[in-house]
């Protein structure tokens, strides 16, 4: 149960890295093809939300450093999430091999530990079982 909820929310950060990246490199789209080419378009879209005394240049910049940014960011998460799902399998793994054996044979007549079928000591309290 436990496990569930955290494989969600380290779905969730998968998710959410992959929309970071999207939008991040959109807006790095946007910004590197404003200040290739400041179209009277783009310039009104970008008015709409920045005040029209600003620099165009720094917006432009600025949506590229911005964009880059983010989609860092998004990546970065992204990696983590996908790394920690990682060690959790190999932590998994790790639990299952160390699991100790499983010794089937007689019981101790001492104390009911495990004997090893060939074994005429007890593993448990080291008594003989002749
Ligand atoms: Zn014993």
């Amino acid at each position: 149960m436990g496990r569930n909820q955290y494989g969600e929310s380290l779905n969730t950060r998968l998710i959410v890295g992959f929309i970071l990246i999207v939008l991040g490199f959109l807006a790095y789209q946007v910004g590197f093809s404003f200040i290739l080419r400041q179209t009277e378009l783009m310039i009104k879209y970008i008015t709409m939300v920045v005040p029209e005394s600003y620099p165009m240049d720094t917006v432009g910049l600025a949506l590229q450093f911005g964009g880059g940014i983010v989609a860092i960011i998004g990546f970065l998460l992204c990696v983590s999430s996908l790394s920690t799902r990682v060690v959790t399998r190999i932590q998994e793994v790790k639990t299952v091999t160390e699991a100790p054996p499983v010794v089937s044979g007689p019981k101790c007549r001492f104390c009911s530990g495990t004997v090893g079928a060939d074994s005429a000591f007890c593993t448990v309290c080291g008594k003989s079982q002749k």
